[in-house]
């Protein structure tokens, strides 16, 4: 079972935990550990002979073109993570739809291929955004990897649908949650920072049960977490200190563990893999005025149509 690997491309202080101690206007003035950290992934890739998914912010491809070419130019797919890391849900929809312009014209620019995946920066598509999955059905996208089905401090959409699914019925847009494992009932997040500071095993036993149902595990990282070396944020929250800097020196030797473990590839090769979705809904006839629909997706929000809710995405959903 192809299961997807993916690399959250950011640098070390354009993460949610630090957001309210280091203003984006300070960005530019802050060493950069991008290039170095992400090309330490390409390595670790190379070795275990896996392909993965970038998804990296169009700030970072703005300013890094040769990393993009790089990455494009060992086999991986780059995707979008968003133009600088806003959460979607605090944007409006005109927002949210230009954010994703802006990114997705910088990584084709510097990549020279077309994008078609995307990943909501912390995961940030939830019960308050209804209309990010439209948007990115109209925007032509393939599939989003942007909820993270369980409850945590800072995101998680604990209602949401564990295993792929098509989040607008009419369109061919295909929503892959990331991983969580399930135990006694209770859903425990798996990638990122969990990997990082709990057991690996943990994230072994979600990889093999959601095989053994017949679906890909979807694991993400950050290329600042196998940097130990990166500079310290002193003034943030002792909390967010903790989980930012512990175990940096031993993720890179518990990733090449379980790159050999399971087998893994890039998340446009996963999600093409599951062809045994349902195909999307055939759209009714003209709507009650007449005028022509949009191409991809229903607008919920002027139609009398059905709102898509959890519970609708569930039927849509193979478990
Ligand atoms: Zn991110």
């Amino acid at each position: 079972m192809l299961n997807g690997m993916s690399v959250d491309v950011e640098e070390w202080f354009q993460v949610g935990a630090f957001e309210r101690v280091i203003a984006k206007d300070d960005w530019n003035d802050l060493e950069s550990r991008v290039e170095r950290n992400t090309g330490e992934v390409l390595d670790l890739f190379a070795a275990a002979g896996v392909t993965a998914t970038f998804f990296t912010l169009g700030w970072v491809a703005e300013r890094h073109p040769a990393l993009i070419r790089r990455i494009v130019g060992a086999g991986h797919e780059i995707a979008s993570h968003g133009w600088d890391h806003r959460r979607v849900f605090t944007m409006t929809p005109a927002e949210f739809r230009a954010d994703l312009a802006r990114s997705r014209a910088a990584l084709e620019d510097a990549g020279g291929v077309p994008v078609t995946g995307y990943r909501a920066p912390s995961f940030s598509i939830d019960a308050r955004t209804p209309w990010a999955h439209e948007i990115l059905a109209e925007e032509s996208y393939a599939y989003s990897s942007s909820i993270a089905p369980v409850r945590h401090d800072h995101y998680g959409w604990r209602e949401a649908p564990r295993y792929a699914f098509r989040p607008v019925v009419y369109a061919h847009l295909i929503e892959v949650p990331v991983t969580v494992a399930e135990i006694a009932g209770r859903r425990q997040a798996t990638g990122g920072g969990f990997f990082r500071l709990l057991p690996a095993a943990l994230t072994d036993l979600a990889v093999h049960q959601v095989n053994r149902d017949g679906q890909p595990a979807m694991f993400y990282f950050h290329p600042w977490e196998i940097d130990p070396d990166q500079p310290r944020v002193a003034n943030a929250p002792l909390r967010s200190r903790m989980r930012h800097y512990s175990r940096l020196g031993a993720m890179a030797g518990k990733l090449r563990g379980l790159l050999g473990r399971h087998e893994w590839g890039r998340v446009d090769e996963a999600v093409a893999a599951l062809a045994h979705l349902p195909p999307p809904r055939q759209r009714p006839g003209p709507s009650h005025d007449g005028s022509p629909e949009p191409d991809a997706g229903p607008d919920y929000r002027n139609s009398a149509g059905p709102r898509p809710s959890p519970g609708k995405a569930r039927e849509a959903s193979v478990a």
